[in-house]
């Protein structure tokens, strides 16, 4: 067991690992689950600045384009309903209230501490990183790179001449529905408003170490001031970039400073704390205790359990940077659904999924049978003619009659008998599909129909659509009725529809996104599927063959690599066995396929795995 964990430590390399963290479950335009209540900032995602900014006005240029808003503006019940109500006065929130103003809508935001609380909370002239450095902000506040002090001097200068209606000291409890309106209920009023924007940030409660000791007054759950470290000895706990600014801040003062993390690598921290942390540890300024878990905290010393036995060090002051819980216990209280959280429809998705699978699994192998009983068509005008004829469905309905018939010959033996099991599997798969996935599109159209607008949801949800019904052409037709669309198999197909799939969802993720890491991480794999999985062995090598430049008919490339035209074999470039089994088990396997896949699996993988982590080829 101890041989399997240190495998997959040295496997997982410094590819992040820890639990997803459940965020409110919303759409494009941030809205959540109860229409009318958005969440915009860091609780979308990204914990950014200059993004949490940005979110901030697109937010009120949303509203300000949705005609419904301005019908519900226009016949307000109230006057002391306000237009829109905003929940935190972070860079997200204030934005969100600059461009409110510029609009002229009754506004409010209401604070539970005060204006930018967590950048207030920052170490002491930590240093600020304005990423991503190459996008350009549209909102009323800049952010640049600095310190802390200087990115709030900043922030405040910018709002001097902007007289923003912001409650501070009030901590919003929990939204209820109230007729048209939404009530917002804090520790000390009620608000009314039409529209709610939640801007809070991540910063629900600390978690906690739940370990005795953690009540003394020397742990803290965040760094004010680094001299308040000064010549103590210092335990900083936790792998984020939280914990590592705040072991690089006080490290400076502190007479030594420690960090565990109960983990073996840091959860991908930023390449600049990185950077200096490993300076600090060459200087002995900062110890490492990777694999380390807190057992006590005691008055002079802290004892912790690591990968050599239980340590007791010398220690005065505690910094637990373990992250914060996101404030959950406030959208259950209001009522706000959490991604992952699954609904009936989710589930009958799920179900119809697990369907399609059995017709695709189970009706490969009984496509002759099936292709036997309807028979087989010339072309598309023949098989539509054919589907919508009462005749096919009275053969389809009787179907399982006919196989239970064929078993009652005597010619069903047991070389063949799956054949026959497995055909009656993909027929009654292919049944619940018909029924699942036909109440699925009644349930879409009777609750989404309203929404239908020309917005990046409806579009998303009739690709889907479009996607299921060419699959379903392409799968039937040629599987079962030997017709293909535009003479290309049905392999060109699925291949060209995942790419295409991969691009229009990659693009949007980089929009959503634009992040550097998101960006590269995300053309990479759209070039990947684009390029080596698709255009290549579709449209490029074959036209080089033909051209006569991949050589000659009998030379290497062409009795090698693509024998008898097969160029479909170069997906054996990227994707190794046993992903992709066809190369190696083949009536027609090559010396170069059988060398290159035994290289591939057994010896590339493994040293690109070695050297960067098995992220490096499974994305
Ligand atoms: C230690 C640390 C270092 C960071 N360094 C960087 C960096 O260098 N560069 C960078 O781009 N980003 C950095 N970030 C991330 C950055 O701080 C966030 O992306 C940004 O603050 C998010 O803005 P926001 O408005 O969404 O939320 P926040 O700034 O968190 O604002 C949320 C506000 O809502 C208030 N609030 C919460 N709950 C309630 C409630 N129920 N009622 C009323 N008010 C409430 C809070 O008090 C807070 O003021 C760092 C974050 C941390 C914690």
């Amino acid at each position: 067991m101890e041989l399997l964990n240190k495998y997959f430590s040295w496997l997982q390399k410094d590819v992040p690992t820890g639990e997803v963290e459940k965020y409110p479950e919303i759409n494009q335009n941030g809205e959540t689950s109860v229409k009318g209540i958005f969440i915009i900032g860091d609780l979308t995602g990204i914990p950014l600045l200059k993004l949490a900014a940005e979110s901030g006005k697109k937010i009120i240029d949303y509203f300000e384009s949705n005609e419904e808003f301005k019908k519900q503006r226009f016949n307000k019940t109230g006057n002391d309903i306000l237009d829109v109500l905003i929940v935190g006065a972070g860079p997200a929130g204030i934005t969100a209230g600059i461009e409110a103003a510029k609009k002229n809508y009754s506004f409010k935001i209401l604070e539970a501490a005060k204006k930018f609380n967590t950048i207030v909370n920052f170490p002491k002239a930590k240093p600020i990183i304005a990423a991503p450095g190459d996008y350009q902000q549209q909102s009323g506040l800049i952010i640049n790179d600095g310190i802390k002090e200087s990115l709030l001097d900043e922030l405040n200068a910018q709002l001097k001449y902007i007289d923003l209606p912001i409650d501070e000291n009030e901590m919003v409890d929990k939204i209820e529905k109230e007729g048209d309106h939404f009530l917002v209920v804090t520790d000390e009023k009620k608000y009314k408003a039409l529209r709610v924007v939640l801007a809070i940030g991540k910063s629900g409660n600390s978690r906690q170490l739940g370990m005795p000791g953690e009540d003394l007054p020397k742990v803290f759950n965040r760094l004010i001031d680094p001299e308040e470290a000064h010549g103590l000895d210092v335990l900083v706990v936790g792998g984020g970039d939280s914990a590592l600014e705040t072991a690089i801040a006080v490290s400076s003062c502190a007479k030594s400073v420690t960090i565990s993390y109960r983990k073996p690598t840091f959860a991908r921290p930023k390449e600049k704390n990185a950077e200096k942390l490993d300076a600090l540890v060459q200087q002995g300024k900062i110890k490492l205790m990777m694999e380390s878990n807190i057992k006590e905290v005691k008055n002079d010393s802290v004892i912790l359990s690591a990968k050599d036995g239980v340590k007791e060090i010398p220690n005065s002051i505690v910094y637990t940077m373990i992250g914060k819980e996101l404030p959950t216990a406030f959208f259950k209280r209001s009522n706000i659904k959490m991604e992952g959280e699954l609904s009936l429809t989710v589930k009958l998705q799920f179900v119809l999924l697990i369907l399609v699978a059995g017709v695709i699994y189970f009706g490969k192998s009984s496509a002759e049978l099936f292709s036997s009983f309807f028979g087989k068509m010339n072309s598309w005008t023949d098989a539509f003619a054919n589907i919508f004829s009462i005749e096919f469905w009275a053969k389809f309905l009787l179907l399982p009659l006919g196989i239970i018939k064929i078993f009652s010959t005597g010619e069903i033996k047991i070389w063949n008998a799956t054949e026959y099991v497995n055909a009656f599997i993909a027929y009654f798969s292919l049944t619940g599909v018909i029924v699942l996935g036909s109440y699925l599109l009644y349930k879409f159209f009777k609750d989404y129909g309203s929404q239908i607008k020309p917005n990046w949801q409806t579009c998303k949800y009739f690709y889907f659509i479009a996607v299921a019904l060419f699959f379903a052409i392409v799968f039937f037709g040629g599987r079962y009725f030997g017709v293909e669309v535009l003479g290309k198999p049905q392999t060109f197909w699925y291949t060209g529809l995942y790419s295409l799939t991969i691009l229009i969802f990659g693009l949007r993720r980089m929009k959503m996104k634009p992040t550097r890491y998101i960006k590269i991480q995300t053309w990479t794999l759209i070039l990947i599927q684009a390029l080596p999985l698709f255009i290549f062995p579709e449209f490029l090598f074959p036209y080089l063959g033909k051209m006569g430049a991949l050589g000659t008919p009998d030379g290497f490339i062409l009795t090698q690599i693509f024998p008898n035209g097969s160029y479909w074999r170069s997906y054996g470039f990227i994707l190794a066995w046993p992903l992709f089994l066809s190369n190696i088990y083949n009536s027609s396997v090559t010396g170069f396929w059988l060398v290159f896949s035994f290289a591939q699996t057994f010896v590339f993988i493994p040293l690109i795995v070695y050297r960067w982590g098995k992220g490096a080829y499974c994305g």
